[in-house]
């Protein structure tokens, strides 16, 4: 009889996310969708005249799924 085994987990290393702020539009996608609380919503306005998503906490741990909802590609993520 086959031995089952654990799925493996993902492994998910220190990241830094950056959002582009000119092409944000606001929609707050990427805030919700965030597990870890890094993205808030800025205070301020951007030059489009939207209020931009913005990096509040270096703890990104690149799971990306905020780049996976953004609807305008605005979110690059790297490993360090
Ligand atoms: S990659 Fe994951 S942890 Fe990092 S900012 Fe996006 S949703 Fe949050
Ligand atoms: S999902 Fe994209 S467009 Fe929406 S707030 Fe986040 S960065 Fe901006």
């Amino acid at each position: 009889m086959a031995v089952k085994t654990k799925s493996p987990v993902a492994v998910r290393l220190p990241s830094k996310v950056h959002i582009d702020e000119l092409q944000c539009k606001g929609c707050e996608l990427c805030v919700y969708y965030c597990p870890q609380e890094t993205l808030a919503m800025a205070k301020y306005v951007s030059d489009r005249g939207f209020v931009p998503a913005i990096v509040v906490q270096d703890n990104c741990t690149g799971c990306q799924e905020c780049a996976r909802v953004c609807p305008d590609v605005c979110i690059t993520i790297w490993r360090e």
